[in-house]
């Protein structure tokens, strides 16, 4: 039973002597390789079956363990008589006789050429996956950008025009402008942050900062919103918060942002309660959010999918509400990297609430108790400021000239980094608006010129599409003194140079010149 086993088995089986000749082959044998057992007979499998193309470490290792009379087992490139190379997985036994000697080896091998290949065709379909989601990532990473770019000449002018003598008509009609380029920056920020978690990309910043006032700002935001729907937005701390975390602000920001603006999207009469608590253990800080809504709520077969990518509860609510369903997915993933959760509890009709669980320490030192913004409403602070403008693009150089028109700045632009690096050499400025990408010098090189060449001088503020905190680091690091994202609002450039003028007044006088 025993060799009727062994002359059918679909296993390629061999009988060698103890130098390794071929003295018995099954049916199978010849059908992988092709030779008969007249043809085998007394060569060795080295001889057969090695091609030029096996390896050779793999056959040794095969050789020291059986030369050791042990049993190996491998998986080798052999050739089979009429030239084809085959994968064989090989067992090779030692046969002891009585003496201890040995007496012969048994080699049962398996032709493996098909999953081999198969193998290979998925670690090859896996890496052009792979680079497929790269380059996927990549390109949602560059179309943001380059339509940020357009979008801050789009936002501006609406900005301009609204401030200039109107009729309600044309008011209403710049109003909107505003409107939708607002919602289609919203959508492309979401698509980059989308695309940035599905690489693992997204970084959570923290920074100091103050919870309290982070959270009554959103509600101060959407405020208008609620009241144009006749809904009230009420808040309530019910524990005295810390003064000062060490976290995310931004990224709260943003999850906020979307749980109280689906609230009050969601919610056609009463409103919206906010209530706010926090737990300490040790150094950590958990922060619970509940925004709890009285809206159409959420059928219970929808509730498990509301955090999925792109999804809505129904298709109805596209059309009447709008949005990407992509907020609540990418607020659950940010929540999930501050080491917290977003759970949602809802009856449909009657309304849901949303908890929001981040986990956050406490701040690592002191922070001054200092408003920067708050000089906003007092331009004279500019009065007669140097700045330096570099931009390559003419409509955003146009941009920032009418908007900082009414400040009497002294303002002088120019198109690249040369010619910034040159401006600042030959006269002294307080700011420079430095551009990130531009011809001939981008903005990171000549703010490292800058510093290397004159010093401290002035202050330099990035003006970029690129809103992300490895691009801030990057500014940081070439000795950029602020960071301002496209696109610019006056709000935020005054800000920023008020912010400038004061780290002037503070900063000792270091400017090297020539
Ligand atoms: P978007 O609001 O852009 O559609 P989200 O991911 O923020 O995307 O929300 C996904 C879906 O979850 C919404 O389309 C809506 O159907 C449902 N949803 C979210 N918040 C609420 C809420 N407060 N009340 C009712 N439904 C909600």
């Amino acid at each position: 039973m025993l060799s009727m086993v062994a002359r059918h088995a679909n296993d390629s089986i061999f009988l060698s002597d103890k130098d390794r000749r071929i003295f018995w082959v099954n049916d199978s044998f010849t059908r992988i390789t092709g030779y008969t057992l007249e043809e085998a007979m007394g060569r060795t499998p080295a001889e057969l079956f090695n091609s030029p193309n096996t390896d050779v470490r793999t056959i040794e290792a095969i050789q020291a363990r059986i030369e050791a009379f042990e049993a190996a087992r491998g998986e080798i490139l052999n050739v089979t008589k009429d030239g084809r190379e085959i994968w064989i997985e090989t067992n090779i036994v030692p046969v002891h006789s009585d003496d201890g000697d040995i007496e012969m080896f048994v080699a049962i091998e398996r032709d493996i050429t098909a999953t081999k290949k198969h193998a290979e065709e998925l670690a090859i379909a896996r890496q052009k996956a792979e680079e497929g989601s790269r380059t996927k990532s990549a390109f949602l990473a560059t179309m943001s950008h380059e339509i940020r770019t357009p979008m801050n000449g789009v936002i501006g002018m609406a900005e301009l025009i609204g401030e200039s003598a109107l009729n309600a008509e044309q008011s209403q009609y710049v109003k909107t402008i505003r409107n939708s380029a607002d919602s289609l920056l919203k959508i492309i920020d979401d698509i980059l942050d989308f695309s940035k978690l599905d690489a693992g990309k997204l970084e959570i910043d923290p920074v100091d900062f103050a919870p309290g006032p982070c959270i009554l700002d959103v509600i101060d935001l959407l405020r208008q919103k609620a009241s144009a729907k006749d809904l009230y937005l009420d808040t309530n701390f019910n524990t005295r918060l810390p003064a000062w975390l060490r976290g995310d602000d931004g990224r709260l920001r943003q999850i906020l942002i979307n749980l109280i603006g689906n609230a009050i999207k969601f919610t056609k009469t009463g409103g919206v309660t906010v209530d706010v608590s926090h737990q300490k253990t040790g150094r950590k800080f958990k922060l619970s959010i509940d925004v709890r809504d009285t809206g159409i709520g959420i059928a219970k077969d929808q509730l498990g999918h509301v955090f999925d990518h792109f999804s809505q509860a129904d298709a109805a609510t596209t059309r009447e509400f709008g949005g990407t369903g992509l907020g609540l997915s990418i607020s659950r993933l940010l929540a999930r990297q501050m080491g917290g959760e977003i759970k949602v509890h809802s009856v449909e009709g009657e309304g849901s609430t949303f908890t929001l669980i981040v986990e956050m320490e406490a701040a690592q030192e002191h922070v001054p108790v200092a408003k920067d913004d708050e000089a906003i409403e007092t331009p004279e602070n500019l009065l007669g400021l140097r700045v330096l403008l570099a931009e390559d693009n003419a409509t955003n150089r146009m941009l920032v000239e009418r908007l900082l028109a009414k400040y009497q700045i002294e303002l002088e632009a120019v198109s690249n980094g040369v010619d910034a690096v040159q401006a600042v050499g030959r006269r002294e400025f307080d700011v420079v608006l430095m551009d990130m990408s531009m011809p001939r010098m981008d903005g990171i090189a000549a703010t490292r010129k800058i510093r290397e060449q004159f010093g401290q001088g002035p202050q330099i503020v990035a003006l970029t599409a690129n809103a992300f905190s490895s691009d801030k680091a990057a500014c940081l690091a070439a000795g950029m003194d602020d960071f301002l994202s496209k696109p610019v609002r006056r709000a935020e450039l005054v800000s920023a140079l008020l912010r400038a003028r004061k780290r002037l007044d503070e900063q000792p006088v270091t400017r090297k010149f020539g």
